[in-house]
């Protein structure tokens, strides 16, 4: 979830650009969908189409919104695609739509920078359902949401829950009381969790979101709670209650150990690289080095058989250092680099997540592209085939096959080449229909 640093600085922001809206317009400005246009077959020629390993030349055909290599019986249109690079869409692993208001830029941003499928880790049901009615479909993003997620008495992401009723995001009236159960789940005691539980099933969440954060501070400090999210006890039975409802469960960490307690308590996702907030910790009283933030091998060795997914959010290196490089070389070379080199070594699956506001996960490809962990067809496969197939484990995307979804980017160069290419979208192609964006 977004730091408090953020948020204060969107408190300006948002003042003017969201507030005013809000107050013009509630809920009642979201239109209808209007019906999708009869679907078309194409055929695409001269296109140069990602086979996981290099660009091989062919042609497709999208027939009912579905790829196949075989000329269809119809075809009602011939794609000349020049010579550009096909890719599978790319995927946001980590961001949290908070505001209503605002969906409309989110989809369009999210259609043009290629991302088709996003993952909010964190909303309220009633928030969520303001807008539900315009994703999920051919010609938008699609989205699953954790909705409310599981966190201590006054632990993280409270501060932000509290943040966004002052922009009246949240009604005013609701209490501190009203946030346990519609924006948050709160478990002090094991007897909390049957309660808590049942309130989340019921809005249908995709999987579970559980906060740690510091949990080596938990209970040291009964006057500063520390913002420490749930007590890293309780995670085992929420794990087991998840996995019982066939869900996964993505935990909210900051520090190594918080990567740890999720690990051994059997969480399948890890929803941040452990370094958030590591401009204020170095130097604090409870974290003198980087050791705080650095995950130890047999951690990266059980998140590895476990099969636990890491979710990358480096973007905050900017958001938090932005305005220091010194520290933010610091942050990268001690900190970042070993621990994606750590995960990479014992092949821990990562995915590709941003949590920045207002932001697609396009900037976070390019990101981890810059620190040179990873060669540009394994940066390519993270974040088209692995991320996609992360958020929709079901469905046939993240390849360009036969039987696959036929969604797809072109872009103008070749990214195994050159990376930056990837910003080079020249169309856009999403289960059977063409995508329009904006022209910039
Ligand atoms: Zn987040």
């Amino acid at each position: 979830m977004m730091k408090t640093f953020t948020i204060k600085f969107l408190i300006f922001l948002l003042a003017f650009t969201f507030l005013l809206p809000c107050l013009q317009n509630p809920l009642t400005e979201l239109k209808a969908q209007s019906p999708l246009p009869k679907q078309k077959s194409y055929q695409f020629i001269n296109g140069q189409w990602f086979d996981g390993k290099g660009f091989r030349r062919r042609s497709f055909y999208s027939a009912g919104g579905v790829l196949t290599s075989k000329k269809t019986a119809r075809i009602d249109e011939t794609i000349d695609l020049k010579n550009g690079f096909v890719i599978p869409a790319f995927a946001e692993g980590h961001n949290h739509w908070l505001e209503p208001q605002r969906v409309d830029e989110y989809i369009q941003n999210y259609l043009r920078d290629g991302v088709f499928y996003v993952k909010d880790e964190g909303n309220l049901p009633y928030i969520v359902s303001q807008f539900i009615s315009k994703l999920n479909r051919p010609t938008s993003v699609d989205f699953i949401t954790a909705l409310q997620g599981f966190t201590g008495s006054g632990g993280h992401p409270l501060e932000i829950i509290r943040q966004f009723q002052e922009f009246g995001v949240i009604p005013k009236e609701w209490t501190e009381r009203d946030f346990d159960g519609k924006a948050v789940l709160i478990v002090d005691d094991a007897k909390d969790i049957p309660g808590r539980w049942k309130l989340l099933l019921a809005g249908k969440p995709d999987f579970v979101k559980v906060f740690l954060n510091d949990s080596e501070q938990f209970g040291m400090n009964k006057d500063n709670p520390k913002k420490t999210g749930i007590n890293p006890k309780f995670l085992p039975e929420i794990v087991r209650l998840a996995h019982e409802a066939r869900l996964y469960v993505s935990v909210h960490i900051s520090t190594a150990t918080d990567f740890h307690n999720a690990v051994v308590a059997g969480a399948d996702e890890i929803a941040h690289l452990p370094f958030v907030d590591f401009d204020k910790k170095l130097g604090n009283e409870h974290f003198l080095d980087n050791e705080h933030f650095l995950i130890s091998e047999a951690d990266a060795k059980l998140a590895a058989r476990h099969g636990v997914r890491v979710i990358t959010t480096l973007s905050w290196l900017k958001a938090d250092l932005g305005d220091d490089p010194q520290r933010a070389e610091e942050a990268k070379t001690q900190v970042i680099i070993p621990n994606l080199l750590m995960l990479k070594r014992h092949g821990v699956k990562l995915l590709i997540g941003s949590d920045q506001f207002r932001q697609t996960s396009l900037p976070e490809i390019l990101l981890l592209s810059s620190f040179k962990v990873f060669t540009n067809p394994e940066l390519l496969k993270i974040a088209c085939e692995t991320t996609p197939q992360a958020i929709f484990p079901k469905r046939k995307i993240g390849f360009l096959r036969d039987g696959y979804e036929a969604s797809f980017l072109v872009l103008d160069g070749n990214p195994l080449t050159n990376f930056e290419q990837i910003k080079n979208i020249r169309l856009r192609f999403k289960q059977g229909y063409f995508i329009e964006t904006p022209k910039e």
